[in-house]
């Protein structure tokens, strides 16, 4: 049996008491790619957020590597690998690209920024082409590679990438997939969401599909 990177029991979480997630069961296998497919509202964000300990959960496990973190906050997630790259890019645009490429390791003191900045630009050579714009001079595509790159400052164990061509245009969403599935092929686990199986389809092992807050492996 393959052993999981991430494994969740019992999740469930409301939004003024409404509830958003019910009873969520996933295992993530170390170094497995898995799509999070579901409509528009069926909670793919909330799970991700929920995951990267940015939302209130109630869950009998949240397992990363075999260590619970229900009770670990965001940082404390960031620190042992885990990274989210949220739909919006989120960046801020009257910084240059790798001051934002950078944050992470301002906020979260990590020391080996020097070395992780070089192997994202090997990941990534145009990012390291931009770096010295300002982010609001980047189209939204690139943009999208900047957030991808900032998000892999802080860890390469478990990457959240939330709808991550949405909004893309097709060369870009091209580009995208290959440095995703560069990715996956250092050994880093992927959660991956998509409204549909679009892009995902050539690049996942599993999907797990969402609906109403229910998931169900598919
Ligand atoms: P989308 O792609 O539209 O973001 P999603 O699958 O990521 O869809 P979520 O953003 O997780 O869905 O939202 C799941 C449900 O939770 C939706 O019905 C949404 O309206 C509701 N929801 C999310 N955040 C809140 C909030 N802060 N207050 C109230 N309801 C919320």
């Amino acid at each position: 049996m393959s052993q999981s990177l991430l494994s969740i029991q019992d999740l469930n979480v409301a939004i003024d008491r409404i509830p958003i997630l019910r009873n969520v069961n996933m295992e993530v296998p170390k170094g497995a790619m898995v799509g999070l497919i579901g409509r528009n509202g069926a909670g793919k964000t909330t799970l991700i957020r929920s995951i990267m300990g940015l939302m209130p959960v109630d869950a009998k496990k949240l397992e990363v590597n075999g260590e619970n973190l229900v009770n670990v906050a965001s940082h404390g997630r960031a620190t042992r690998g885990i990274s989210y790259l949220p739909e919006d890019r989120r960046l801020i645009p009257s910084l240059t690209v790798e001051e934002n490429v950078l944050l992470p390791s301002w906020a979260n003191g990590i020391k080996d920024s020097a070395e992780r900045l070089q192997w994202i630009y090997s990941l990534m050579p145009e990012v390291k082409e931009f770096r010295d714009r300002r982010a609001l001079q980047l189209s939204g595509g690139q943009q999208k590679l900047v957030a991808l790159a900032r998000a892999l400052m802080p860890g390469r164990t478990l990457l959240l990438l939330d709808e991550p061509f949405e909004g893309v245009a097709p060369v870009l969403s091209r580009r995208l997939t290959e440095v995703i599935a560069t990715l996956r092929s250092t050994g880093m686990s992927i959660i991956l969401s998509e409204s549909d199986d679009t892009h995902s389809a050539d690049l996942v092992d599993r999907v797990f599909r969402i609906e109403r807050g229910v998931v169900t492996a598919g």
